[in-house]
């Protein structure tokens, strides 16, 4: 996958993904890892490239977390999905999102749909694109439609920073590009619903995508790392910790019986695994 071959190609041969072995048996065409590096992030919630061969994460202010962090992309029948936009880093070539999409072979005018899991700065960065010479902003994916919580827009925007960025999200959600979602539960398309979850963050959202021969799971900060879904414990940096806990190990359970491909944003050692 990490070579020059082009999608087509890969979506007749199995596995796309080392361990991963997603694709090719129904509409689901592809999945694919956006990696953007590995971070120490401390109190103050900047992201600060990490690289573990050379950096040690006690040289870095006291309390720091080591986190990876990974958008994917998923083709499914005449849709280019974007789960989550990264940080929005950018490059001397342009925005690294869009980088990383070209290296597996697509362009960021045929995404389709961006669907986000919630709106913390580490997963909403992408979202908009910033031209460097005038300070304008438009949104980084001229062709999609960004499916949001509609209470998760109304939570950020009221609670601010660090975590969130408004002035970072009220250009997007003026844009006229955004699909509202509301709801407990709710459908998107024949392949695509959402529930929403709650615990990360109050209003956060997690997603199945299914084909009929497969199920990807997709839960952002809810499921955020393949050894989190085989221990039980409260992190602190949920809303809800114990509701987190509990939420993970239902969908264990459930995609574990159902043999669900989990998709993990912030592990880059394991992006996609079945339980
Ligand atoms: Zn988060």
């Amino acid at each position: 996958m990490s070579n020059g071959r082009n999608h087509d190609e890969d979506a007749n041969q199995t596995p796309p993904l080392g361990g991963g072995g997603v694709v090719g048996r129904g509409d689901v065409r592809g999945v694919f890892p956006l990696s953007e590096g590995a971070f120490s992030i401390g109190h103050d919630k900047v992201f600060v490239p990490f690289d573990a061969s050379r950096d040690v994460l006690t040289d870095r202010p006291t309390g720091s977390l080591h986190v990876e962090v990974q958008p994917f992309l998923v083709v499914i029948g005449d849709d280019v999905l974007l789960l989550d936009t990264g940080l929005g880093f950018t490059t001397p070539g342009g925005m690294q999102i869009h980088e990383n999409i070209r290296a597996r072979g697509f362009t960021p005018e045929q995404v389709t749909k961006v669907l986000m899991s919630h709106l913390h700065k580490d997963h909403a960065g992408g979202l908009l694109q910033t031209d460097p010479a005038s300070g304008a902003t438009k949104p980084a994916f001229p062709n999609a439609s960004y499916y949001i919580y509609r209470a998760e827009a109304d939570y950020a925007l009221e609670t601010g920073y660090p975590s969130y960025h408004p002035s970072e999200l009220e250009p997007l959600f003026a844009s006229g590009q955004v699909v509202w979602l509301d709801g407990v539960e709710g459908r998107i398309n024949e392949h695509i619903t959402f529930r929403h979850s709650g615990a990360h963050c109050p209003q956060h959202i997690v997603f199945l995508i299914e084909d009929g021969a497969q199920t990807l799971f997709y839960g952002g900060d809810e499921a955020p790392q393949l050894k989190q879904m085989k221990m039980k414990y409260v992190a602190k940096y949920d809303w809800d910790g114990k509701r987190a806990m509990m939420l993970r190990t239902q969908w264990a359970e459930e995609g574990q019986k159902a043999g669900w491909h989990f998709l993990f944003y912030h592990d880059i050692a394991q992006p996609v695994a079945q339980l």
